[in-house]
């Protein structure tokens, strides 16, 4: 604390992002990156920006990616909301569409950054149980608010919701702006996106850390009403004209061009995640059922905090958060290599001595 800050920063909690250690040779499954790498493409198309050109600014409404984005899911460019990493497309959200008179609602258990962005945009809101079995009750969404927003699949329950679920609280908060943070939905969840043409206060955020496995790029994207778009683009244009360099336009867009690649990589998650979860369970791990590229378990007779720093010892990191209370006894778990994933089985049964 220093007397030079200001009142904003003395009152800030800032995010504390999942540990990125310097060690080599760690099986790392705690911050849901993907094992498999990105695009080949992807790689090609940025090594061809490196040069001359770099003394250039780049396009600073990044249309070719705004594009890419478009032809993929069906909408036109003027739906489609492009920054760096979806972190910095959320902050813009908060505030540009969600800061209102109203507090907005979110589930007591979620992406932790969201009460951050609250505390540095002053944006009041008001946290919303899950049920018992960690899903998100869309009835208890019903009362007056500035806006909605969580994932889904939730963070970091990994529980999936379904659209007509979603499409239900469309239709009963017309006048609020609902967000679904689509991180983890191509690991087997059904996107909201094709609703965006019947729903003006529909906007979907994405990004290309998980599944197009560019954690280190900084690129995601927000789906919505032209008018959603545009209160975006004066929030971004209001704060930095090139959140995206070439180098990331040009990766971004070749890795969503590259079709395939997305394809094979994310059934691959998906396949090792079914496998992790039955040989959890035969260890007797309570796994939430799970549509993204992590799991979420506890061990009923095991302490979730111990078993973490075991596996530690073990060079395998997983997450565990200590707060709430209700997630205590949980370790989140980032769905790694059929490699990764035997050594952390082979781990956990050495633990729990089964
Ligand atoms: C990973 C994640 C993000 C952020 O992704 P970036 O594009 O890397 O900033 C956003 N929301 C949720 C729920 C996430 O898990």
């Amino acid at each position: 604390m220093s007397r030079y800050w200001s009142d904003v920063v003395k009152g800030l909690t800032p995010y504390v992002p999942g540990e990125q250690p310097k060690l080599a040779k760690l099986i790392k499954l705690n911050t849901n990156e993907n094992p498999y790498g990105p695009s080949p493409r992807a790689l090609e198309a940025i090594r061809g920006e490196v040069g001359e050109s770099l003394k250039l600014y780049p396009d600073p409404n990044a249309e070719r990616l705004k594009q890419a984005v478009a032809d993929f899911h069906g909408v036109t460019p003027t739906q489609v909301f492009v920054g760096n990493g979806s972190d910095e497309v959320l902050a813009h959200i908060f505030l540009g569409l969600l800061k209102h008179e109203q507090p907005i609602l979110f589930p007591d258990i979620t992406y932790s950054f969201y009460p951050v962005y609250c505390g540095l945009y002053e944006v009041a809101f008001k946290t919303v149980p899950l049920a018992e079995d960690f899903s998100i009750r869309v009835e208890d969404y019903t009362q007056p608010n500035g806006g909605i927003i969580f994932p889904n699949p939730n963070a970091p329950t990994g529980r999936p919701l379904e659209l007509a679920k979603i499409e239900t609280l469309l239709k009963a908060n017309p006048d609020s702006v609902v967000v679904i943070d689509e991180a983890y939905i191509d690991f087997g969840g059904e996107t909201a996106i094709p609703l965006v043409k019947r729903y003006p206060n529909l906007l979907v955020v994405h990004t290309l850390s998980k599944s197009r496995s560019l954690a280190g790029l900084r690129v995601g994207f927000a789906v919505g009403d032209a008018a959603l778009i545009e209160a975006l683009e004066r929030v971004k244009n209001s704060f930095n004209s090139y959140p995206l360099d070439r180098l990331a336009i040009a990766g971004a867009v070749a890795a969503m061009e590259d079709r395939e690649h997305f394809d094979t990589t994310r059934k691959a998650v998906i396949t090792t995640r079914e496998k992790l979860v039955a040989d959890l369970t035969a260890l007797g791990f309570e796994v939430i059922p799970s549509a993204a590229n992590f799991i979420f378990t506890r061990h009923p007779q095991h302490d979730a905090e111990k078993s973490a720093l075991a596996l530690r010892q073990r060079s395998i990191i997983v997450r565990h958060f200590k707060a709430p209370q209700r997630i205590a006894q949980y370790l989140r778990i980032t769905v790694g290599t059929d490699d990764e994933c035997a050594a952390l089985v082979a781990a956990l049964r050495e633990i729990v001595g089964a």
